[in-house]
Formats: C-alpha cells, sequence, structure tokens
C-alpha cells in the first residue's frame, strides 16, 4: 500500500505561473495530480515564491564549492503583483475539486479521506506582506505559513547565501520588524518557517516564538556543510520546542561534498539524512520538505511516483509501518494542529 505523504515544501505554483498544468501528467519537473496519486502524494505546503529579476541561476559549478551573494531586497512592486496574481493562483490550485486549500488539521485529514491533495498555501519569503495588515489580509485569503526570508535579505530578516561549505551563520538577525512580525504570525497562529533564515535569525524566532519551531525543507549540516543545513544547536532546539524538520530532497543540500549531481547521489542519501535527525531529535520530530519543483533531487527520488522507493529504503533500514507513517505525514499534522490549533 502507498503510504500517504504530506510534504514541507514545493515548488509547483511558480511551474503554474509558467503555463504548466497541474491536472495533466508532464514529462516535466516532479509534480503534477496523477503522479501525485500514482506515488501517494497526498498534501503539503505550496510556495508562494515572488523571484527577483536578478535571481539567476542558483546551482552549483560542477568544479567545486558554489557561493552566491545576497540578491538585493525584492522590489516591492514585483510583491504587489505578485499579490494580484495571488487569486488568480488558488483558482488553479482548487482546479476540479481535485487539490483543495485547507486551513486547519482537520481539513488535511478530511483530504486524505476523501483523496483531494490539502494544499497550504505558504509564502517563502514575506516580501509580499509590505505593511502589518497585509498578514491579515493574506490570512483571510488562506495563508498559514510563512517564512520570513527566501536566501537573500528583506525588511524583516536575512536568509543565507547558498554557500558549501559554511556556517548558516551569515549575517544578523532579525530587524525589528522582524521580530514584531513573528509575534503577528504567533496572534494569527501562522506557522513560522525558518528555512532559509540565517544562524542568529534562527534564534531570535526561538527566543520570541510560542509556537514549535518548523524548518520546512532543511537538512543535517552534519552530514552536508550547507548554508542551507541546520547545525545540532538548531536542531536541539527545534526538537526542544516539539517542532520539525522536514527533510529537503535537493541533492546539494544532501551530499557531504555539496555537489549538484543527481545522478550520482544514491537516494540513500535521503535515508542517511533522515536516520541522523531521528536519532538527534527523536521520531516525532521529523517529517519530508521535498523542494520538488525547486530544486534538482536525487534521480532514483527523481519525481513524486519514486515516493515508495524512499520508504523502502528506510525499510530496509529498520523502520517500521508506525515509525514511517510519522515521517510521511503524522509528524507534519501533528504539528499543523498545535500552531494552528485546529
Ligand atoms: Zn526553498
Amino acid at each position: 500500500m502507498t503510504i500517504p505523504v504530506f510534504d514541507g515544501h514545493n515548488d509547483v505554483v511558480l511551474r503554474l505561473d509558467e503555463g504548466r498544468s497541474f491536472l495533466e501528467e508532464s514529462s516535466e519537473g516532479h509534480l503534477d495530480l496523477p503522479r501525485a496519486r500514482r506515488g501517494g502524494f497526498a498534501g503539503g505546503l505550496f510556495a508562494i515564491f515572488v523571484s527577483g529579476p536578478e535571481q539567476g541561476d542558483m546551482g552549483g559549478k560542477p568544479d567545486g564549492p558554489y557561493s552566491f551573494p545576497l540578491a538585493p531586497a525584492i522590489a516591492p512592486e514585483v510583491a504587489l503583483a505578485r499579490a494580484e496574481h495571488l487569486e488568480e493562483i488558488l483558482r488553479a490550485l482548487d482546479a476540479e475539486g481535485a487539490i483543495r486549500l485547507v486551513r486547519s488539521a482537520a481539513e488535511i485529514e478530511e483530504c486524505f479521506a476523501a483523496g483531494m491533495i490539502a494544499a497550504v498555501l505558504h509564502f517563502e519569503g514575506a516580501e509580499p506582506i509590505l505593511l502589518p495588515d497585509d498578514l491579515e489580509r493574506f490570512y483571510d485569503r488562506g495563508l498559514r505559513s510563512l517564512g520570513l526570508v527566501w536566501s537573500r535579505a528583506n525588511k524583516y530578516a536575512e536568509g543565507v547565501p547558498f554557500r558549501f561549505p559554511a556556517s548558516p551563520d551569515t549575517g544578523p538577525g532579525l530587524t525589528e520588524e522582524g521580530k514584531q512580525l513573528v509575534r503577528m504570525c504567533n496572534r494569527l497562529r501562522i506557522l513560522i518557517d525558518l528555512s532559509h533564515l540565517n544562524l542568529r535569525g534562527f534564534f531570535d524566532v526561538a527566543d520570541i516564538s510560542d509556537a514549535p519551531l518548523v524548518a520546512s525543507h532543511s537538512n543535517a549540516h552534519a552530514l552536508c556543510s550547507s548554508t542551507r543545513n541546520l547545525t545540532d544547536e538548531q536542531l536541539d532546539t527545534i526538537s526542544g520546542s516539539g517542532g520539525l524538520v522536514g527533510v529537503n530532497f535537493a541533492v546539494g543540500f544532501l551530499r557531504e561534498d555539496g555537489m549538484v549531481e543527481p545522478d550520482s547521489t544514491p537516494l540513500d542519501t535521503v535515508a542517511r539524512h533522515i536516520e541522523y535527525l531521528v536519532e538527534r531529535m527523536g521520531i516525532e520530530c521529523v517529517g519530508l520538505g521535498s523542494d520538488y519543483e525547486g530544486a534538482a533531487p536525487p534521480a532514483e527520488l527523481g519525481d513524486v511516483t519514486r515516493l515508495p522507493a524512499l520508504f523502502e529504503a528506510l525499510r530496509d533500514r529498520g523502520y517500521d509501518d508506525e515509525t514511517l507513517a510519522k515521517i510521511a505525514h503524522g509528524n507534519w499534522i501533528r504539528v499543523l494542529r498545535e500552531t494552528w490549533g485546529e
């Protein structure tokens, strides 16, 4: 039987923006409805990401470690234009009853039971929040998860530039506006996503927030010393809060050498990160955060239809059905219920 997966991060909304269909199977990318059904992909955080005009290629150079400077803060007009597209995207996500925007853990479970995909609206970077009132406006439209930053600075915080090998301690912590935004998220019970945030920003959120700490798509720095990954101290802080880490399938955040080489990265590399996180944090604190449609996964996990192969690899490492169900969806639903309060 296919294990249903609730996944911490995908960028399929970007592909819908590019004109790809979600309902029809594509030979490109990683995620669409027919493939989701075959692989057991049952829902997750669907990211709204505002790319900058200067984005460029984020991939690794073939001949060694990679490093990119911070892109300048995104222009407010880009964010505004993106916000205007939001309703359109929501309609696309809601297409033909195959997928539903959910606002509570109970609604996720209803979707699981009905065979519909449960989509949580997530902002990867708080650039669309220009004014404090905007957060509540987006909340009313369904926003339930917010990453303060992508890998760049904005008026709230600093994201890590993509560097390897390097520490995530890349700059200052949250601005006063960032601290205020964390408190507003707590008040509205919006999940605060720590992935992409730098080390000092991470610990600022840990000090302020009263919710379980969550990094939706990050890995263990001890196994792959990318700025995007979490140090043992960060992992301990997350587990101490009853939070969760969603394991990222991006090969550059998995491999010991930091190289972006999907074909030579075994699926077992993902299993190794899961095992490390489980040993460090406990079985309740580990989920998935594939980054499908946003990054290059190992070839053996080349799209959502391959998810069952990951569970087979974990079974080979001694994980039983109950444990696999926690990693696949149970832990995510628990943390979301605690954060959202319903
Ligand atoms: Zn990301």
